[in-house]
């Protein structure tokens, strides 16, 4: 059977490195088979759902390379979840209910002040016909239940948590239906998860206890439900990410130079036995990827440790990929001997003003420049300028180490560290080279 999988972001703001790995994670088993991968937008909540904010999903996952192979709308959709509503409340698994919410939230509290645990107490199952009819003469419009059935527990065999195990009396029946007619989460999803032949869910922790009810919806609608998987949640290094999810985002991402495949080879082995590796080869990820080294304890995202998958990635990334972001000029030997210096990719304009100037003019002492003069004197163009300078003026004046190579550095870029010079020189080029060198023995 193929894979399946989901994604199904809220379109009530931009995705965050959380959500972004249950994207990756979800691409990841689905392409580990050759399965599929929807993108599922959970708009139902009209008020909250905001255009803007699914293009931006549409667009953060194409920058991250996450292409679903289809797209659906649960906004499109509500026809399969009236017919599944109406076949579920001819079944007697959803019920009307007309407690308010100050009413419910007074149960609760008493429950509490127990030390009961706060589940509803079907009050509104106790309503006989004429009660319900009173009520809605009263202009009092219900909202509707799913009704769990307590008969026996919830089981199944979690991809990363094992065997899982609910009693059903200790939920709630969850509210599926507001009032208005409007949908909560629950049920479309599962309607949905079953009309799309997803076959695994694969979310974060926060979402077992929904399982354990849909699991109840998958059945009570006929259909064997998906396998399960829930990851551990993402913390930052200083606790819940909540905190800074403005700086989490693709659109920061890119602002700080990180690279799409710098973060996925973070996310894709986060949280698991694996380690974090600059793999920016998919493939390779890909291989790797399995459920069963996914830890239980929180995943620790580091900006830190980004950072330096992102420094490794760009100090092997092809040509071809850094090229249309190279300003013009930078060639692919240009692009080799400046990538290993970089963080990012936008760096690649500092240091290619090395090689085109304006450089900083340094100062040089009366012996440093007597030397540079020898050094002018010495360069003689060849395949390898750089090494024959070296070798000549270290026999010539005795120089050797910081002393032979630091002042042709300062003279040649107006820096003390950067790029490799046997790579540098050869793009300074001869004129350029010499200029510099010439204007800095006068001093
Ligand atoms: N829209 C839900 C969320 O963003 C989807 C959860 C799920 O994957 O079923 O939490």
């Amino acid at each position: 059977m193929t894979t399946i999988t989901r994604f199904a972001p809220s379109p009530t703001g931009r995705l965050h490195v959380g959500n972004i790995r249950t994207a990756l994670h979800n691409w990841m088993l689905a392409r580990k088979t050759s399965g599929r991968f929807v993108l599922r937008i959970d708009d139902t909540d009209a008020e909250r759902s905001e255009e803007r904010f699914v293009d931006a999903i549409r667009a953060d996952l194409d920058w991250l390379g996450l292409t679903p192979d289809a797209e659906e709308r649960q906004s499109e959709r509500l026809a399969l979840y009236d017919a599944a509503f109406e076949k579920l409340k001819a079944s007697g698994r959803v019920y009307p209910a007309y407690e308010t919410h100050q009413e419910l939230e007074l149960k609760r509290k008493i429950q509490l002040g127990r030390g009961l645990p706060p589940i509803y107490d079907r009050g509104a199952l106790q309503l006989s016909e004429g009660d319900r009819v009173a009520k809605e003469a009263d202009g009092i419009a219900p909202h509707w239940r799913f009704k769990l059935d307590h008969d026996e527990p919830i089981t199944w065999d979690d991809g990363v948590r094992g065997a899982q195990k609910f009693d059903p009396a200790q939920l709630s029946d969850p509210v599926i239906r507001r009032a208005d007619g409007s949908w909560l989460y629950m049920l479309p999803s599962a309607v949905d998860d079953i009309d799309m032949g997803i076959t695994d869910v694969l979310r974060g922790e926060d979402h077992v206890s929904n399982t354990a009810v849909q699991i109840q919806m998958f059945t009570a609608l006929g259909s064997e439900p998906p396998r399960f998987a829930h990851e551990a949640l993402l913390v930052g290094k200083e606790g819940k990410l909540s905190k800074r999810l403005g700086s989490l985002g693709c659109d920061a991402m890119r602002e700080k130079g990180i690279e799409p495949e710098a973060l996925i080879a973070m996310l894709a082995r986060l949280g698991t036995s694996q380690p974090v590796e600059p793999i920016a080869d998919r493939h390779l990820l890909l291989d790797t990827f399995d459920l069963s080294t996914f830890g239980r304890a929180p995943a620790k995202f580091d900006d830190a440790e980004l950072e330096r998958v992102n420094t490794a990635i760009v100090h092997v990334m092809p040509y071809a990929d850094a090229e249309p972001r190279l300003p013009k000029g930078i060639d692919e030997d240009g692009w080799h001997a400046i990538r290993p210096n970089l963080s990012t990719v936008a760096e690649a304009s500092e240091w290619w003003r090395l090689v085109t100037g304006p450089i900083d003019a340094r100062e040089f002492d009366e012996e440093t420049r007597e030397y540079l003069a020898q050094a002018e004197k010495a360069l003689s163009w060849s395949d390898t300028p750089w090494q024959d300078l070296i070798s000549t003026l270290k026999e010539t004046t005795g120089r050797k180490g910081k002393a032979l190579f630091l002042p042709l550095r300062q003279a040649l870029t107006g820096m003390d560290h950067g790029p490799d010079m046997g790579e540098l020189l050869p793009l300074i080029g001869e004129d350029r080279a010499r200029e510099r060198l010439d204007r800095a023995k006068r001093g």
